[in-house]
């Protein structure tokens, strides 16, 4: 499976996710920032030599960025500003990038809303 055909079978949902195992403690992550409010792990198949997932703790309807409502605007913004600080944490003074991916065209294929932070590479740009 690629990352894009486990997209494609991955249709939007509501059901539980993997992320709330993690979030529970039920699966382990190597997790590299915690509070009340996010949680940020490293990915399991990383696509940089950093990648982070930042996720909230509660998903409140937020199953991808484009189910968000004005209500979710502190923790959209939190999100991102944990983003920054993480990127610090893990020495990426160079650069690094922020993408979410959202529904089948966007390539999600776990229905959290989540960012990931890549780093310690070049990045290119147009994305695949
Ligand atoms: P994609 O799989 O196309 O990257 P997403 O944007 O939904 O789609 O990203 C989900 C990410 O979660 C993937 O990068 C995947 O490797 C990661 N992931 C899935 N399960 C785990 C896990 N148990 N621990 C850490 N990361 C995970």
């Amino acid at each position: 499976f690629s990352e894009k055909e486990a997209a494609l079978a991955a249709a939007p949902s509501d059901a539980p996710t993997v992320f709330d195992k993690i979030i529970q403690k039920e699966i382990p992550a190597d997790v590299v920032f915690e509070d009340d409010k996010v949680l940020a792990f490293r990915d399991i198949s990383p696509k940089a030599p950093t990648h982070i997932v930042i996720i909230p703790k509660v998903r409140d309807g937020l199953t991808g960025l484009s189910q968000a409502e004005e209500r979710h605007c502190d923790i959209l913004g939190y999100l991102m500003y944990v983003a920054k600080l993480v990127a610090k944490q893990e020495g990426l003074s160079d650069g690094f990038r922020i993408v979410i991916n959202d529904g089948p065209s966007g390539c999600q294929s776990v229905y959290h809303l989540h960012i990931h932070l890549l780093g310690g590479r070049q990045m290119n740009w147009p994305p695949g």
